[in-house]
């Protein structure tokens, strides 16, 4: 409450939820519900739930020695019980920090009751001379060691139904059975989830009383605009490196961004999955790794990465998507060139829609050809693309000009030749080397077609 009367956002660094997911998280924790997260790969569940702690004061009084950090005015366990009637006031305290008072687990088939809520140690009951359900004898799982404080259950449909049982009964009533032991623990825990949002309305992969009591469903989602992948991108990436310096062009980092995008509508990729954030992340810093790379070699003091480090980053890419049957077929690397190949001439329309770059395509299909290697150093390609009549001034509509530095100007340069190429308008080979566009072949006409005008107006890209 006192961190929605500031002007700050509640969740600083979550980035595009600000709208849609934060209030109904805010809703969740007014209303006191233990609340699941329902989202694809890479939608920031996982950080949400640990950003939960910030909301936590910042000390936290328990009984020191308390492995379930008892409340010391309504300790649970005996053992606390035992030391208040013997120390009263004197009672020794520790205090908790809120990292301390978060308690994560990724849910797994073999996750057992053992694990989540605790089991009955015989030796330490022969030992102590207590009886097996006495609670001196329990050894407590991760559940009551987070009591006053949060519990993360991430992928809760991977849980078996016997252990969803128990969390649902800790949640219910406050007891819960180990090995046919009823043993009493009412813990203050605030039970948050995660899941796939197939897997948790599959039918039969959640016991209904469990969905039953958790309070609220919320639905996290991929970045709405180029603009928010990039805030996201810009803060999460390993950029700012030491020594080198960067200037990441927009363009490229536009591309990057619109990799992911594209992903998340192509066919030839799993809906149910879905393309994690995290591929334009990693891809960002492969890229800038790329170009870091080529200056360093070439004694450049400036790092700007190009198109063709796109193209290297895909180490970074194809690892990130789950393959559709007709993805398969085809090939994680030629489904990635293509998703990039989208990516650019996607990018480059937001720039060059309705400018003119006949005279560059021209000078190909008059039998001009360069080849720009990835690795080379931009003094060496420059006066080559400045070469190809009305490439370099046509740059400006990138921001750059003949007063950028240079290895701007050939990153932009080479944007406007690869997105000719995205286009098909120019060709492209292995190694790249840039040269004319296959001459597109007439479509013949096809009988059944005679009735209908006979050529209907060709897309003027492919
Ligand atoms: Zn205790």
């Amino acid at each position: 409450m006192a961190r929605l009367r500031q002007p700050e956002p509640v969740f600083p660094g979550i980035v595009g939820y600000e709208d849609t997911v934060v209030p109904q998280i805010v809703n969740a924790i007014l209303s006191r519900h233990n609340f699941i997260l329902l989202g694809l790969r890479g939608q920031a569940k996982s950080r949400i739930l640990r950003a939960l702690t910030s909301l936590l004061d910042p000390h936290l009084p328990y009984i020191a020695g308390c492995e379930i950090h008892d409340n010391p005015y309504v300790p649970l366990c005996r053992h606390c019980h035992e030391q208040l009637a013997k120390h009263g006031d004197q009672t020794p305290i520790a205090y908790l920090a809120p990292d301390h008072r978060y308690v994560e687990k990724l849910a797994t088939p073999d996750v057992t009751i053992a694990d989540l809520i605790g089991d009955i140690d015989p030796i330490k009951a022969a030992r102590g001379g207590h009886e097996l359900s006495s609670e001196l004898t329990v050894h407590y799982g991760l559940l009551p060691r987070a009591n006053r404080g949060i519990f993360a259950v991430n992928e809760l449909p991977d849980l078996a139904g016997k252990i969803q049982v128990g969390l649902f009964n800790i949640m219910q009533e406050g007891d819960v059975q180990i090995k046919g032991y009823p043993i009493r623990l009412p813990l203050d825990v605030a039970l948050v989830f995660s899941a796939n949002p197939e897997d948790y309305t599959a039918r039969g992969k959640i016991i209904t009383p469990l969905k039953d009591r958790i309070g609220s469903e919320i639905r996290t989602h991929y970045p709405s605009t180029i603009e928010e992948g990039i805030a996201i991108t810009t803060q999460e990436a390993w950029v700012c490196r030491d020594g080198q310096h960067l200037e990441l062009p927009k363009f490229v980092h536009e591309v990057i961004e619109r990799i992911a995008f594209v992903a998340r509508e192509d066919k030839k990729i799993d809906k149910r999955s879905g393309v994690s954030q995290r591929l334009p992340i990693s891809a960002m810093e492969n890229v800038v790794s790329n170009a870091e790379r080529r200056a360093l070699e070439n004694n450049e003091t400036t790092v700007v990465p190009r198109i063709s480090d796109v193209y290297a980053a895909m180490p970074a890419i194809t690892g990130k998507l789950e393959l559709e049957y007709e993805g398969e077929m085809k090939g994680a690397d030629h489904v990635a060139r293509e998703l990039i190949r989208t990516a650019v001439a996607k990018t480059y329309d937001e720039y060059f829609s309705g400018v003119d770059l006949r005279q560059v395509v021209q000078w190909f299909d008059l039998g001009g050809e360069i080849q720009l290697s990835g690795d080379a150093a931009a003094a060496e390609v420059i006066e080559r693309l400045e070469g190809i009549q009305g490439l370099m001034e046509k740059t400006s509509a990138l921001g750059i000009s003949d007063k950028s530095p240079i290895e701007m100007q050939v990153s932009g340069a080479e944007f406007i030749l690869e997105g000719l190429y995205a286009h098909k308008r120019i060709g492209r080979s292995e190694e790249r080397v840039f040269t004319a566009g296959e001459k597109q072949p007439k479509k013949p006409e096809r009988p059944f077609e005679r009735d209908e005008p006979p050529m209907r107006q060709r897309r003027p890209y492919n």
